[in-house]
Order: C-alpha cells, then sequence, then structure tokens
C-alpha cells in the first residue's frame, strides 16, 4: 500500500495542471492511525463528488467489542458514527473554496430511523466510513494545496472527532446501542407473545407537519387503555407499559381528527428504529407489517387477484391478472396478494387511503348489484379467514362503517387523542342487533387459499443492453466472467421512484419506505435482478428477493456496486419494498 507521503507527492505534482489529472490519486493510502482511500474521482468540478472512505482499525477506534457484537447493535453503533461524522463534516464542508463543489466533505444525513447505511460500516476489523469529498478547483485546474488541506487536516479531524471512542463518542454509542437494546427486546417481545405492535406509554406519535418528521411539539402523549396494556421489561429501561396490539383483527374507530391515522403511521413505521427523541423509540411493529393501500394506476403483472375479483367485465383472468392501470380496487388486491406472498404476517389499512369497494360492500347494495354482477368480494369477507387460515393478522381504521365489527377480535377507538378499548362496547352492540362477533362467529365458510408464489420473467430490456460492448477501459471478464457490458443506467428521484436503463419504478404511493437512500439501493437491487438475470420465469418472486438480500448480506455493499466503491448513500429497505419494485416495474 502507499503511504500518505505518496499521497502528498503526487498531490504536489499535478497542482494547477487540468482537473482530470486529479484521477491519478485513485488508490489506497495508509495514513498510520488510519488508511485513505480515494474510489472514485470526479470527473470535473461540477460532476458528482469524488467518493473517498477511511478505514479506522478497530484497536484505534477502541470501542468495545460488545457495542457490535449482535446485528442490532452494531447498526446503532454504526448510525451514531454517521451521524457524527455527519455534523463533524457539516462544520468542515466548504473550508476550502473554488468552483463547483470544491470543498464539499459530507456523508449520509440520516432522518429519524435507524438503517444500515453504506455510509458507514462497522465489522471486527474496523470502522469504514464512506464520504463525499468535492475536489477543489480553480476554474477547471487542480488545486492541490486546497485538496492537501482537506485530506491532511479537515477530514481526519472530522474523523477524529467523531469516531473514536474517547471523545464523547463512546458515551454516544452506548446509549444507542442500549436503546437498540431495548428495541430489540420489544421486537423479541412481539414474537413471544403473539403482539402485532406495541406502542409505549410516554410515546410521541404525531410528527410536526405533514412533510416533516420531527416530533409535534406539545402533543398529548400516548397513553394505552389498562385492558390492552401489557408491561415489559427491558434490559436498559426495566419496566415499560403500554399498548399490545394483538395478533389478529383490529380496528381502529373515532371521529374525525381524533388521530386515528397517526396512530396507524406510527404502526407502519414501527417497522424500523427510531433514535432517541423522535418520540416513536418504542412504537415498535411486526417488521413484516405492510401498509395496503389503493394505488389506482399502478402496473401488475401476473398477480393473482381471484380471491378477491372475479369475472371481470372483458373476462380478464384474474388468476393472473395483468394490466398497466389497475383501479383503485384491483390495485390493492394486488398489493394485498403480493404482501402475502412475501410472507408479510400484518396488513395496515386505513380508509382513507382504501379503496371502499375493496372494503365492503352493504346489503342495500346487494339488493340492486346481484353478486353474480359484482366481481369483487369485499376484504370484509376475507379478512378473517386472512387471518384464521394464513395467520395474516389486520390493523384496520375505519371511521366510516360498522361493517368490520363482527370480524374484528379488538376495538380501539381514538377520543382526542387518548386510546380507549371498546371492544365490549362494540360486541353489546352487535348482541343488540342479533349479530355475532368474531369471537363466536368464526369465520364461517370463508376460505383463503393461498396463492401460489409467481415465477415472473421480467427481460434486461433495450435501455440495459444497448450498453452492451461500449465498456472501455476495463478489461474483459473483470465483472465475475459476465460479458464486458456497462451497468444500466439508473436515475434516482428521491422517494418518489427510479428508474434502471429503460424500465422506472413509481413508488409515490409506496408508504413504507422512509428515504432516499433507500429507494437508491432498490435501484440498484433491480440492477442486480436484472444484470444476473434472477427474473427469467424459473424462480418464485420471494426467492428473487432473497438471493438480492443474501448477496448484500455476504458481500456487503459491494455486491451492488460493480466499481468496488458503492461510496455513501445507499441505506437497506426492507425484502418486502424491493419485491413491491419488482413488482410495480414498467
Ligand atoms: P384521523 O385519522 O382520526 O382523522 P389524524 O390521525 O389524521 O386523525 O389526526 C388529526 C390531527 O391531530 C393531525 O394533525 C395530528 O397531527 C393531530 N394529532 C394526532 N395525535 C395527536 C396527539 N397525540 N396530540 C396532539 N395532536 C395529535
Ligand atoms: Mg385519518
Amino acid at each position: 500500500m502507499q503511504t500518505s507521503h505518496d499521497l502528498e507527492r503526487k498531490l504536489a505534482s499535478i497542482d494547477r495542471r487540468g482537473y482530470p489529472a486529479y484521477k491519478s490519486l485513485r488508490g489506497r493510502y495508509d495514513f498510520r492511525d488510519f488508511v485513505l482511500s480515494i474510489d472514485h474521482v470526479q470527473g470535473d468540478p461540477f460532476a458528482a463528488p469524488s467518493r473517498v472512505s477511511l478505514m479506522i482499525p478497530a484497536e484505534v477506534a477502541g470501542f468495545p467489542s460488545e457495542l457490535s457484537d449482535a446485528p442490532h447493535r452494531c447498526v446503532a453503533l454504526e448510525d451514531t458514527l454517521c451521524r457524527r461524522f455527519a455534523a463533524e463534516a457539516a462544520r468542515a464542508s466548504f473550508k476550502v473554496g473554488g468552483s463547483g463543489k470544491s470543498g464539499l466533505i459530507a456523508t449520509s444525513g440520516p432522518g429519524p430511523e435507524v438503517l444500515a447505511r453504506s455510509a458507514c460500516e462497522v465489522s471486527p476489523a474496523g470502522i469504514t466510513m464512506r464520504l463525499e469529498v468535492g475536489f477543489p478547483a480553480h476554474g477547471r485546474t487542480v488545486d492541490a494545496r486546497a485538496l492537501d488541506t482537506m485530506l491532511f487536516e479537515l477530514v481526519p479531524a472530522c474523523a477524529e472527532r467523531s469516531l473514536l471512542a474517547d471523545t464523547g463518542a463512546l458515551a454516544a454509542a452506548r446509549a444507542a446501542v442500549e436503546l437498540a437494546d431495548d428495541q430489540h427486546a420489544v421486537r423479541c417481545a412481539l414474537e413471544r407473545l403473539g403482539l402485532v405492535a406495541f406502542v409505549a406509554d410516554g410515546s410521541i406519535l404525531p410528527r410536526a407537519t405533514g412533510a416533516s418528521s420531527q416530533p409535534l411539539a406539545g402533543a398529548l402523549p400516548f397513553q394505552a387503555p389498562e385492558s390492552l396494556s401489557i408491561t415489559l421489561d427491558l434490559p436498559h429501561r426495566g419496566s415499560v407499559r403500554g399498548l399490545a396490539i394483538r395478533r389478529g383483527i383490529t380496528l381502529i374507530v373515532g371521529g374525525g381528527y381524533h388521530g386515528k391515522s397517526t396512530l396507524l403511521q406510527a404502526l407502519q413505521e414501527g417497522v424500523y428504529n427510531h433514535v432517541a427523541g423522535d418520540g416513536r423509540e418504542l412504537a415498535i411493529t411486526d417488521s413484516s407489517a405492510f401498509k395496503l393501500r389503493a394505488e389506482d394506476g399502478r402496473p401488475v403483472h401476473a398477480t393473482n387477484i381471484a380471491p378477491f375479483i372475479t369475472n371481470l367485465p372483458d373476462g380478464r383472468d384474474t388468476r393472473a391478472f395483468t394490466t398497466a392501470d389497475a383501479s383503485g380496487s384491483t390495485s390493492q388486491a394486488a398489493s394485498l396478494v403480493e404482501a402475502v406472498e412475501m410472507s408479510s404476517r400484518v396488513l395496515l389499512i386505513d380508509e382513507d387511503t382504501s379503496a371502499t369497494n375493496f372494503m365492503v360492500r352493504d346489503a342495500l347494495m346487494e339488493e340492486v348489484v346481484a353478486a353474480e354482477q359484482e366481481p369483487i368480494t369485499p376484504f370484509v369477507e376475507r379478512v378473517r379467514a386472512l387471518w384464521e387460515q394464513a395467520g395474516v393478522s389486520s390493523v384496520i381504521v375505519v371511521g366510516s362503517s360498522g361493517a368490520f365489527f363482527p370480524v374484528a377480535d379488538t376495538v380501539v377507538q381514538m377520543d382526542c387523542y387518548r386510546a380507549i378499548d371498546v371492544t365490549q362496547r362494540v360486541d353489546a352492540v352487535l348482541a343488540a342487533h342479533g349479530m355475532a362477533s368474531a369471537a363466536t362467529a368464526g369465520a364461517e365458510g370463508a376460505v383463503w387459499e393461498p396463492p401460489r408464489p409467481r415465477r415472473l420473467a421480467l427481460d434486461l430490456g433495450r435501455g440495459a443492453s444497448s450498453q452492451r460492448g461500449r465498456s472501455r477501459g476495463r478489461s474483459r471478464g473483470a465483472s465475475r466472467g459476465h460479458d464486458d457490458r456497462r451497468p444500466a443506467k439508473l436515475k434516482v428521484q428521491g422517494l418518489d421512484g427510479f428508474s434502471v436503463g429503460e424500465h422506472t419504478v413509481d413508488l409515490r404511493q409506496v408508504e413504507q419506505l422512509v428515504e432516499g437512500e433507500q429507494t437508491a439501493a432498490l435501484a440498484r437491487m433491480v440492477r442486480l435482478v436484472l444484470e444476473r438475470g434472477l427474473l427469467d420465469g424459473t424462480r418464485p418472486l420471494p426467492q428473487v428477493v432473497e438471493m438480492v438480500f443474501r448477496a448484500v448480506e455476504e458481500r456487503g455493499w459491494q455486491a451492488l456496486d460493480e466499481t468496488g466503491a458503492p461510496g455513501c448513500g445507499l441505506a437497506l429497505p426492507r425484502p418486502l419494498e424491493l419485491a413491491v419494485c419488482l413488482n410495480r416495474w414498467r
């Protein structure tokens, strides 16, 4: 390996030369306490910044190994280090000037979710911190002095202040790992006790605004009704009381603007862990929970929606339903079947974002439109069988219809942001109307036949294959024996979606993606699926998803980047969301 002196010399030798001379700096350099690796050099001062990584050996960083001895701890430690480095980088950024992105030092700026990110990886060997550095330019020439300042002073100072255990980082890391331990303990308790979710008393569920992830100031803290509360014993916080949502069918009812959707939203985001201060630290949901909603206009590829929809007017086969433009009800049916195909155990549904005709049909309507004329079997008629025969629970927000009362196990009312258990009242109302409740009725007659996982075939498409044979400068076969085409072009539009070559995926209605970094990772995952030809009609979709996640687990973020330098800017999505992408692409 070259040393920092080599880098200094090289740098001095290219001062004031044309900007592309920076390319010669690519490589790894031993800085004694860490290794600095220049992984990718930007083409010009206005291009995407250069990718640099720091590798700090574990014995230099000094974090006790128990802070990373379980996956949830490791992610919490990485998350803390990433946030600390990002804060230091923001201060050090643009200390040196120049054109374009000259002087930029940055890494991921995470939101409130604690996710595995390419920005920071901790292994037994040490910490890898990936950053973006805007190599400074005088006009369009190399500014060696300025880059010298950045790489030899500013970046090492950021690392020293944020990534070494003796700088306050240790206390921050311990606190984060302890919180992660508690969150992990809650997740284990969900499993052990047969719960869908736990929402601790004192949680702050609403956000400051619809567009903010900050907690709402002055919000009423959550408080579980006595009859639905449990107390968990967590390793660090000790006894924590909160709402236990049991598996089965749970309704959230209440007047408009009383906090129903806010509770459901907390549940759908409870699949992720949140940082201290977020308010939802101990609002934790089964990590396979899927927010099911109508998404008219979405494409559907050969999904079996027959449990809900048969006899379409155009005679189309709904056992392998394909459309470029689904309706509200067909889209929601398809999304449900696809979530169950991916082994989701919990559906989260809000009437605000559901197709009414997918959810219920009332008796008067049945008198007018005969069952044979109506292609839809509404969800209310399947939800019980889905639970009893397939083990899929549902949490449903309904303010407008009592149709779900007879199939519900538990009914929670939100009343002025307060949760009340109204299950017994609902049962009394049902009894008064001579109707049975779920406890007595069961899913008579209704059957849930699990649709078979699909073996989709999706081809690479012209967008990607037209790149064939255009690769320059990379030796034949370098990328594990593949032909020498370049990767398909990726375009990522924040949380809205992405394109791979000519294919696009619209994610605007997919609610459980929380960061653009997840979308960026998904785009690369889809590219991997396409380039490896994994979706060739021979494997069930869940298996394809599993193969991708296994590749990432085994090879790290490198698995998603053939250059070997993934850079910062990728965050791990759930397998469910990769399936969502593979099910929605055009
Ligand atoms: P619903 O779905 O019942 O119509 P929402 O969940 O959309 O109601 O909540 C309505 C409003 O009340 C939102 O602006 C939300 O931020 C606010 N809100 C929700 N929960 C609380 C709370 N615990 N304290 C204060 N405001 C809240
Ligand atoms: Mg609502």
